[in-house]
């Protein structure tokens, strides 16, 4: 018997190294990776400039404390920020952590604690994460949940304006649902949570976990709609592999979150952000962002033009779905790895296209030959 908790539930290839958008087995056998470990390995795997930024901090310093000024966080807080409305960062390890920071946040600048999200989110497994996310199954045996998170349906505009009043903190969605089925937020909708905040002076926190750090071919997603949030999470891409989350925020945020109200051990060390920095340097470039979408709007061509009309292309940028109707997909996804391409889900009906950022079109056209021989 494994001497591991048994709470995920294990694929059967045992992945031991990686190059790229190539990732090997224990057997030598190589797989397209069309997971990126879920959005994170953002330049694919071992990039040599995130591998020699790791290398060099690793001979310097690893870890002093936020006691003291660690300034790659002052260097990576500028570049996320630059060019933006937000004015601050903070630095933690992951999404859950980072969604932990914006709930706080959110309660004590407003002093209130209802907080609206919706049906099929995400924001993560820790207490106050778990509680925001609108699914029963990650809920299940927990009880009870942190107080007072209304959970809506998603892009449903009339639910919206019929819940909101001025008892609300803030809303908290992600801009495209990731795990909960490459589900995407409507211009009307993003409308209609604009016009809510404005009018009561609500926060508004977007969850860009899974979205942010060039994944959708922006920086962020937000930044294709009309949406200003005044609260952002970001982790996944952000560290290609290595654990940093960030939470960015408002100027008028800024004495909220005064010296001792919050913390962590080890967010924002030495060793994360100058990976983060290797990984921005990079991602940030209009020419890389442009790729994003060139390799997209390739993949989503590709895709319509070799699988049958049935299934839906769903999804911006390089977070893609594959909607199979009421099909599920477990079967799917096993087939494509015994045929050498590593897919994800997205809920049960949904499979969800997450390579590299970097990835080639010769990589994209023998997706698609696999993806096209499964689904028929
Ligand atoms: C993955 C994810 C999280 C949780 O991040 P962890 O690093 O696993 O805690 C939160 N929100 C979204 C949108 C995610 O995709």
């Amino acid at each position: 018997m494994s001497a591991l908790f048994g709470n995920y539930g294990k694929r059967r290839a045992q992945i031991v190294k990686g190059q790229g958008t190539v990732v090997e087995d224990s057997a030598g056998k190589q797989y397209l990776d069309f997971t990126s470990g879920i959005a994170v390995a953002s330049l694919g795997h071992a990039h040599p400039a995130i591998v020699q930024a790791l290398q060099e901090q690793s001979e310097k310093l690893w870890h002093i404390s936020n006691l003291f000024e660690i300034p790659g966080q002052e260097k990576v807080a500028q570049k996320l920020i630059a060019n933006t409305h937000f004015a601050h960062a903070f630095f933690c390890n992951s999404g859950a952590e980072a969604n932990e920071a914006a709930i706080k946040l959110a309660r004590k600048h407003t002093g209130k604690h209802h907080i609206v999200t919706f049906e099929k989110s995400f924001h993560g497994r820790t207490f106050g994460a778990m509680s925001a996310t609108g699914q029963g199954k990650i809920h299940n045996g927990f009880g009870p949940l942190v107080e007072k998170f209304t959970i809506l349906p998603f892009n449903d505009v009339a639910a919206l304006e019929a819940a909101i009043d001025d008892s609300v903190a803030a809303i908290m969605l992600e801009m495209i649902q990731g795990e909960g089925g490459v589900n995407c937020v409507s211009a009307e909708f993003a409308a209609a949570i604009a016009k809510a905040c404005a009018d009561k002076g609500i926060l508004l926190i977007v969850d860009e976990v899974q979205t942010g750090i060039g994944r959708t071919g922006t920086r962020y997603a937000y930044e294709q709609t009309i949406l200003k949030p005044h609260i952002m999470t970001l982790a996944k891409g952000l560290g290609g592999g290595f654990p940093v989350g960030a939470m960015l925020g408002t100027t008028e945020l800024h004495a909220t979150f005064s010296p001792g109200t919050h913390g962590t051990t080890f967010g924002g060390n030495p060793l994360a952000m100058n990976v983060a920095q290797a990984i921005l340097d990079h991602v940030f470039e209009p020419v890389f962002l442009q790729q994003v979408q060139e390799a997209s709007a390739y993949f989503v061509a590709q895709l319509k033009a070799h699988l049958p009309s049935s299934y839906t292309i769903q999804g911006q940028g390089l977070l893609l779905g594959i909607g199979c109707g009421d099909i599920e997909v477990a079967s799917y996804i096993a087939a494509a790895e015994e045929k050498g391409l590593l897919l994800v889900g997205a809920g049960p009906n949904v499979i969800r296209l997450l390579p590299p950022l970097t990835v080639s079109k010769e990589e994209i056209d023998k997706a698609v030959a696999i993806l096209k021989t499964i689904l028929h």
